[in-house]
């Protein structure tokens, strides 16, 4: 649920104001889940069939991992990532900056080829879930603490980036901030809600 969040509300909501579908990026196994336990026509319609007086309401847009694709003016990449549901990491470009997301992962080698690839990288986003004490919920729920997530920064060849650490489970992050910092890791710091970031 963490994953599609608001999702369905979302489209819901706009179901009669959309002049074109909400699209949809995903790989071909997310949308088979999607479809197959989300827009079911039993928890929420299913949208992908249905039009308002505009036309269609939502589109899925498969991706392959590890072939660029389109999203708006931005070109993206995705890579599988460790984590117990289907999950992809992402690097973003508008061709003049390029970002990175882990989104939620544990220790993983295919992200880091994917980014250190990239010609020029300003920002990376990665998840720093649980504090160091809860290594093993961290593991067993396949996300990193601030230790392991120190451990795969160790991949990482860019220099100078700006990193970001997100996913900060919200009852632990007086620690986790702690933690963080206590890194000591140049360029490292904890992502703000409500702040606007651009490079
Ligand atoms: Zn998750």
């Amino acid at each position: 649920m963490d994953h599609i969040a608001s999702l369905p509300i979302f489209v819901d909501d706009l179901f009669g104001e959309l002049t074109e579908p909400i699209r949809i990026h995903a790989t071909k196994e997310v949308v088979d889940l999607l479809e197959r336990d989300v827009f079911n026509d039993n928890v929420y319609p299913r949208f992908a069939e249905l039009r308002n007086q505009h036309g269609a309401v939502m589109q899925y847009m498969p991706f392959n991992v590890g072939e660029e694709f389109s999203v708006g003016h931005l070109r993206a990449t995705a890579v599988k990532v460790n984590h117990i549901v289907p999950t992809i990491g992402l690097v973003l470009t508008d061709g003049k900056s390029t970002v990175a997301f882990s989104s939620d992962t544990a220790a993983t080698d295919e992200f880091w080829t994917l980014i250190n690839k990239a010609p020029q990288l300003d920002a990376l986003f990665i998840e720093a879930s649980f504090p160091n004490s809860m290594d093993e919920l961290a593991k067993a729920s396949k996300h990193l603490t601030p230790q392991t997530m120190a451990e795969e920064l160790k991949k990482l060849s860019h220099n100078g980036i700006d990193i970001l650490a997100v996913h900060l489970k919200p009852a632990y992050r007086t620690t986790l901030v702690d933690e963080i910092q206590a890194l000591g890791i140049k360029g490292l710091s904890v992502m703000e809600a409500g702040r606007i970031y651009e490079w």
